[in-house]
């Protein structure tokens, strides 16, 4: 299904075509009621947690030569009156650690890698500063077809082009621009696999300024020639790590180096994990001259949440399922397994012994997994069994509890598991089935629930030796 949201609510086809007279000279559309409670009301707002004021103390560094300073409020910045009416409707009060710097370096249009937790507003960070900027110069620079008959020749030349790794991230993403570019001349589009590309390309045929986009779909789109990179000013990986790793990397430097991509750009990535050698491969899309922010240690993760962790043998991992679903209060509980086929079948078990369950995984198709999605988000299914194609980045209200039902084998894919829960200074559970086919991840699970001040069980103990601190290696290069 493809996503034909606008952030103005453009009326007749009309319209469409003599949009720009319902700008201001100042750029900026009326407000409008209906779309403004569509966009910000209660069910789109996740409120912040108690803890939020904890960020304070997280230690934030910067790297680089002459990094701007960061800002504490909002309203101290020079962003668009437009974006900072947005800033307010979305209810953003106080800017997170990785907002506050993040958007003071992309507005002195600096080159960016940012490292932060899970759930402590990377997608504001980038979104807020890149289309601020843009607000402005939008009558200027954007393109639009000259009218119904000129829509099939149609080639949209993005100015911001944001990369995810999976489909239902790029949604989230594509959901929260519409808010950041309302009343905007800027028109936010989202490609994706899985999903019908005619109405992909029916979308971006009335615009796209502001493009999501998976790797895969994007160079489809440009190969048909209904993408032209040339007009780009900002391009983000987010979840940057995972978009440089050996699944996504060929494909992104396809897109950035051999498809027209504008050179004279700004280029800023994401994660809350940055293995050292993705790193080192990062830095052959940045300029020399990029800053390196760092909030909290690289790869860590948030002490608002409880982790626990479990001794279960494979064959008792479902009767301990069944305990824990039983005998906790009714909340959004969040279960990932390896593969897809343990999906279907733990999904299969719940359903059978009478649980709320539904299921996500890469074999269904778009819209079960959107299907699934929604059902979790409106509370009507609130148990989801997922594979790691929700590990990163999701957002959803009020995970209160996370399961690790197979414990990963890698720490990084922990740590996005379990930032599912625990958004926005808000508390949350991890509990994690634990056996000895997950010994390789045992040392630094045990190094990571001390660096977390959290219980480490018994049989964890013999992973402990005298230093059990992880080590923070951005000081050997940035
Ligand atoms: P993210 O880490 O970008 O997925 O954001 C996590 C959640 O925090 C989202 O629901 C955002 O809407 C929310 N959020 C981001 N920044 C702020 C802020 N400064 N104040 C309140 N909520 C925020």
């Amino acid at each position: 299904m493809s996503r034909n949201m606008d952030n103005y609510n453009w009326g007749s086809a009309k319209k469409r075509y003599e949009w720009k007279a319902e700008y201001s000279s100042s750029g900026v559309a009326p407000r409008d009621m209906a779309l403004e409670k569509e966009l910000f009301g209660e069910e789109n707002h996740t409120h912040t947690g108690l803890n939020f004021d904890k960020y304070a103390s997280i230690p934030v560094k910067v790297k680089g030569d002459n990094p701007p300073p960061g800002f504490e409020r909002f309203e101290e910045t020079n962003l668009h009156p437009c974006m900072k009416e947005n800033i307010a409707l979305a209810r953003y009060s106080i800017p997170t650690p990785v907002q506050r710097n993040s958007i003071a370096i992309v507005t002195a249009g600096r080159d960016l890698m940012a490292c932060a937790q899970t759930g402590s507003g990377k997608t504001a960070a980038f979104l807020i500063p890149t289309c601020s900027a843009l607000f402005s110069q939008a009558m200027n620079l954007i393109a639009r077809p000259n009218g119904p008959h000129d829509a099939r020749h149609f080639k949209c030349r993005p100015l911001v082009l944001i990369m995810a790794p999976t489909r239902e991230l790029c949604v989230q993403i594509f959901d929260e621009s519409r808010r950041f570019c309302y009343r905007s001349m800027l028109r936010p589009c989202a490609v994706y696999g899985g999903a019908g590309v005619q109405g992909q390309i029916r979308e971006i045929e009335k615009g796209c300024d502001i493009l999501v986009a998976t790797p895969g779909r994007l160079v489809d789109l440009i190969d048909r020639g209904k993408i032209d990179l040339s007009n780009l000013r900002y391009l983000v990986l987010d979840e940057a790590d995972r978009m440089l790793d050996m699944g996504f990397e060929g494909a992104i430097r396809e897109i950035v180096e051999r498809k027209g991509m504008n050179k004279d750009r700004v280029t800023l990535m994401y994660s809350a994990t940055f293995p050292k050698e993705i790193r080192g491969l990062a830095r052959d899309f940045l300029k020399p001259n990029y800053l390196f922010l760092k909030v909290g240690r690289i790869g860590g993760t948030t002490t608002d949440i409880t982790q626990r962790v479990m001794w279960v043998e494979e064959q008792d991992k479902r009767q301990k399922l069944r305990e824990l679903l039983m005998t906790q209060p009714a909340c959004r509980t969040l279960i990932f397994v390896d593969t897809k086929r343990s999906a279907d079948s733990l999904d299969q078990f719940l359903y059978q012994a009478n649980f709320p369950a539904t299921s996500i995984h890469g074999d269904r198709s778009q819209m079960e997994r959107e299907d699934a999605l929604l059902a979790f988000k409106a509370g009507t299914s609130p148990i989801l069994v997922a594979t790691a194609v929700v590990a990163r980045g999701i957002d959803v209200k009020n995970v209160m509890h996370v399961v690790n039902y197979d414990m990963t084998n890698s720490i990084d894919e922990y740590i996005h598991r379990i930032g599912r829960t625990a958004r926005v200074g808000n508390a949350g559970l991890a509990t994690s089935f634990f056996n000895n086919n997950n010994s390789p991840v045992g040392r630094d699970l045990t190094k990571l629930l001390i660096e977390c001040k959290q219980q480490v069980p018994e049989f964890l103990a013999r992973y402990r030796t005298n230093d059990m601190r992880f080590r923070d290696d951005e000081d050997d290069d940035y």
